[in-house]
């Protein structure tokens, strides 16, 4: 058995794992050549063969502080030796995580853990349309929230389908893809216009920044109309925090923006890369699951509370909330994105460098403001390849998927910003303008 190389263990993984990789997106970094970890640490990855990489990827987010953050790793390897899992009752560390994300998030009042921002995303809904007793659900098109029947739809709907509903994966339930109804991001109007529309609306669940295709930014007004019609209708407005929440503030995207949900997912970035996430939000929607699970609202997973993943939870919120993380690494985005757009005018590349925060991406082929899904339809993706193939075999890692943007942790600075541009600047330049 050879795992020596990234080659063969992905040749291995070919055979057993289907596409090779946990998930299809996983998998696309075999495009620019095969890659195996084995580990990481601060900024880095490091492949089986001893490659090196600095990480933009980071996991799709989770990881803010660093990888191996000292101090989150020392809380969960603390919390194993204590006892893995009690799966009954209640532990003081569930409730300590719980109060911490009620002292945080303005919407807080009450909170269910579970393992993944999908879970939070689907309890949040089933909690929305028990208290409406309505089953539409208004989704934005281009926003993802995870991969259940009830949202994965219409996230990259293709040109042709723009403004419809389109399942995002084969053997979905028809029903669940009926019952939603998908609407542009910042399209305050047609939020309006949709609950002129239907009396049967039980959830809106939204991005506050959809992050999902890079970055989009609410227009002024957006969100708040958004909270208005929801509330004049007594429906349930759902912020989906799984990436912006502690990337973006430690209060929640909530808090910057001055606009509070009924409910909100939480995930990601609350555990720094352990699985840990949350549905919270108004104490009367919440309580509903406070049923003996054959009455109210069902919530439920073996799992659910790892003590694990609260204790990495409970260091990270602590981390955050103590130290100036966010404001440290929204400027340091803000330097990556100024960069970028400084090579991009320099070698004469059209296009533009979106993102927020520590949230950057460079998209090529298109300029202007992207305000909804529609406007990110024209990337070239295949400079987005050439660049991210230049980036890599120059040492940084990102996923060669123009929609899928880069992070940075609290582990990135100076040195990393500096090698990073130096790359682009090189890529850049090879590219034929
Ligand atoms: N919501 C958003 C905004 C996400 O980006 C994701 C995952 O990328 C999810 C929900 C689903 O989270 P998970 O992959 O933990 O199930």
């Amino acid at each position: 058995m050879d795992d020596t190389t990234s080659r063969s263990v992905v040749e291995r993984a070919r055979a057993v794992i289907p596409g090779g990789a946990q998930t299809g997106l996983r998998a696309q970094a075999y495009d620019l050549g095969e890659v195996a970890f084995s580990e990481s640490s601060g900024p880095t990855l490091e492949t089986v063969d001893g490659e090196e990489f600095t990480d933009y990827h980071l996991a799709f987010g989770p990881i803010v502080l660093g990888h191996g953050h000292p101090a989150v790793d020392d809380a969960a390897k603390a919390t194993i030796d204590d006892g893995v899992l009690y799966g009954a009752a209640t532990t003081a560390l569930e409730v300590e995580v719980a109060e911490r994300v009620v002292d945080l998030l303005p919407s807080a009042e009450m909170v269910n853990f579970c393992n993944s921002g999908t879970e939070a995303t689907y309890h949040a809904i089933r909690l929305a349309r028990a208290y409406t007793g309505n089953d539409r659900v208004l989704k934005f098109e281009g926003c993802y929230h995870g991969w259940h029947d009830y949202v994965d739809i219409s996230v990259y709907p293709p040109r042709e389908r723009v403004g419809e509903t389109h399942p995002e994966s084969d053997g979905m339930l028809p029903e669940a893809v009926d019952h939603t109804e998908v609407l542009p991001f910042n399209d305050a109007e047609a939020v309006v216009e949709a609950f002129a529309e239907f009396d049967d609306i039980g959830a809106v669940i939204c991005e506050p920044i959809p992050h999902s295709v890079d970055c989009l930014v609410p227009d002024e007004g957006f969100l708040e109309t958004l909270r208005e019609t929801t509330a004049e209708n007594d429906v349930p407005l759902i912020f989906d925090e799984v990436i912006t929440g502690f990337r973006h503030s430690a209060r929640g995207m909530q808090h910057e923006l001055g606009v509070t949900p009924d409910l909100t997912a939480l995930a990601k970035a609350m555990g720094n890369g352990y699985p840990v996430a949350a549905v919270c939000g108004r104490e009367d929607l919440m309580a509903q699951a406070g049923g003996d699970n054959t009455s109210g609202v069902v919530i439920s997973g073996t799992y659910s509370g790892h003590p694990v993943g609260l204790a990495a939870a409970s260091e990270t919120l602590r981390v955050l909330s103590a130290e100036p993380v966010i404001e440290e690494i929204t400027a340091l985005g803000e330097r990556y994105r100024e960069g970028l757009d400084g090579l991009f005018s320099e070698h004469g590349i059209e296009g533009r460098v979106v993102g927020y925060g520590s949230v950057f991406s460079p998209q090529f082929g298109v300029t202007g403001e992207p305000q909804r899904y529609e406007d990110v339809l024209g990337l070239d993706e295949e400079r987005f390849v050439a660049f991210a193939r230049g980036m890599r075999e120059r040492g940084h890692f990102f996923t060669p998927n123009p929609y899928k943007r880069q992070h940075l942790s609290w582990a990135h600075g100076e040195a990393e910003l500096e090698t990073y541009l130096a790359a682009a600047d090189a890529v850049l330049g090879s590219l034929p303008v």
